[in-house]
């Protein structure tokens, strides 16, 4: 891969900055990895990161929005602002030992990190302070806020962040996201999604002696689930759903007067997402007359598809080619080629070179709840090589090289594209008025709302049983050193 010269010394401070901390970068990540939590109940991972970032020198905001595991950290003043935002949750059921080729639980039935957000959170740190480093050493101008937003597994919480106006001052965005090679692209990347759980409401009975004393909440539940089957054969191919039931009763001898079912609807466009939202709202209302229950919705979240700005997409595309993708071992490569293996896909080893940037992208069936910033302000995602290729997220596969010296290269190749992408923002301000005034036109008149109701709270209780349940076995798995910045 040819590298372009680096005519910026504020960069080339930055990429200093980063390689003189790598070692704080891989254990960032490890101790993340480690923490494994759930969304909302990133306690720890939140903990770590704004003491990194107070340690920098950020002022550091907790609990925004609502989210106790929310931040914005601040750094300079005055104009541009540039916000750099991602998250850091794991998933349920995917506790994965890594460096292991074959599906082995660090603790059995654990939730743990099967999307690389770990990395992600090394990289929105590691990133942050070494711009800052850049901005404070050679005086740039402008204001650097970092947001750490909880649960993006559930879509919650930059909806709300926006709704709330903390992207209001923000003139440009970035969010890094792992994938397995340098790669980004412009237009509409992924997908719309409202999140809503169904509760419905019977009475109880002895199930085999007076049944029909009953009203069945979970006849609602399944009838509900019969309709939406039915439904989705009408649905355009640009929408989806998806369904758990979260709550089918307790014992068969007990007719459940309580039972709820959790929904994701997605389509290509809020509007499509509203339209699957209201039909299944319909579906409920025909499963409650049948069962004579009653149903509330509670919507958790709801967020626009992510879109990517073309002026930002060239900028990062530049700083992928001064960077330059990570040179990967032979024991790097081997092990992909033995995972790709044993996951049934495509034996190719790890990505090498960067990707041409793509625009229009194809969009994704795949949503991220930073959607809304990315019709707020010009945004543009930052997919960086730090996972094996054709492996997909959510699988114990993906979770293998999470925490090895493949997320560890990956992650400082993105943190130094992360902060030469912010550094050229402030250097070149006229890029981010380029950047305004292309967003203007690719919005093409859409006026972007908020999805959420304005009097939604936040569902702050989101995961704590199961992280509860599983955190005193988890915690023996903690890693004991910290990363430390220098
Ligand atoms: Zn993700």
């Amino acid at each position: 891969m040819a590298r372009r010269a680096n005519d910026a010394p504020e960069k080339a401070h930055a990429f200093d900055y980063v390689d003189r901390n790598a070692k704080a970068v891989a254990l960032l990540n490890d101790n993340i990895f480690y923490f494994g939590e759930l969304g909302m109940q990133e306690f720890e991972t939140a903990k770590l990161m704004t003491g990194l970032l107070e340690d920098g020198g950020f002022k550091v905001e907790r609990g925004i929005a609502g989210f106790p595991t929310g931040f914005c950290a601040t750094f300079g003043s005055g104009a541009p602002v540039v916000a750099i935002h991602t998250e850091y949750d794991s998933n349920p059921d995917n506790s994965q030992r890594p460096g292991v080729v074959e599906p082995e639980s660090i603790v059995e039935g654990a939730p743990g990190h099967c999307e690389g957000h770990n990395v992600n959170g090394a990289v929105l740190i590691a990133g942050a302070l070494a711009a800052k480093s850049a901005m404070a050493q050679f005086g740039l101008k402008g204001t650097l806020k970092v947001f750490g937003a909880p649960a993006e597994e559930q879509l919650v919480s930059r909806p709300y962040f926006v709704r709330d106006g903390w992207f209001d001052d923000v003139d440009v965005a970035m969010t890094p996201h792992i994938g397995s090679e340098f790669g980004v692209g412009y237009g509409l990347i992924q997908s719309a999604l409202i999140s809503a759980v169904f509760t419905f409401h019977g009475e109880t009975a002895h199930a085999g002696v007076a049944p029909w004393k009953g009203r069945d909440a979970l006849d609602a539940v399944i009838l509900m689930d019969v309709g939406m089957a039915e439904y989705r054969e009408h649905m355009m191919p640009t929408m989806q759903c998806q369904r758990v039931i979260t709550n089918g009763g307790n014992q068969p001898n007990v007719i459940p007067k309580t039972a709820a079912v959790w929904w994701y609807f997605r389509a290509s466009s809020a509007e499509g997402a509203m339209a699957v939202f209201e039909r299944a709202k319909k579906i409920a209302e025909g499963a409650a007359l049948m069962t004579n229950t009653t149903f509330d919705v509670d919507l958790q979240s709801a967020v626009w598809p992510v879109r990517g700005n073309q002026t930002l997409a060239e900028l990062v595309q530049a700083e992928y080619e001064r960077v330059g993708a990570p040179e990967w071992t032979r024991q790097e490569d081997d092990l992909a080629r033995a995972l790709q293996d044993k996951a049934k896909a495509k034996a190719e080893g790890l990505s090498r070179g960067v990707m041409k940037m793509t625009g229009p992208a194809t969009q994704k069936s795949a949503a991220n709840d930073a959607g809304d910033v990315s019709w707020k302000v010009p945004m543009v995602k930052i997919y960086f090589p730090a996972n094996i290729p054709n492996i997909s997220f959510h699988h114990w596969a993906a979770g293998v090289a999470l925490a090895t010296s493949i997320a560890h290269k990956g992650a400082v190749a993105g943190a130094k594209v992360l902060a030469a992408s912010v550094i050229e923002c402030f250097r070149n301000p006229q890029v981010v008025d380029d950047a305004k005034a292309s967003f203007a036109k690719e919005l093409e008149g859409t006026n972007y709302f908020s999805m959420l109701p304005p009097d939604q709270k936040p569902p702050v209780d989101l995961n704590r049983a199961m992280m509860d349940k599983f955190r005193p076995q988890m915690r023996e798995h903690y890693l004991e050193e910290r990363p430390k910045f220098t």
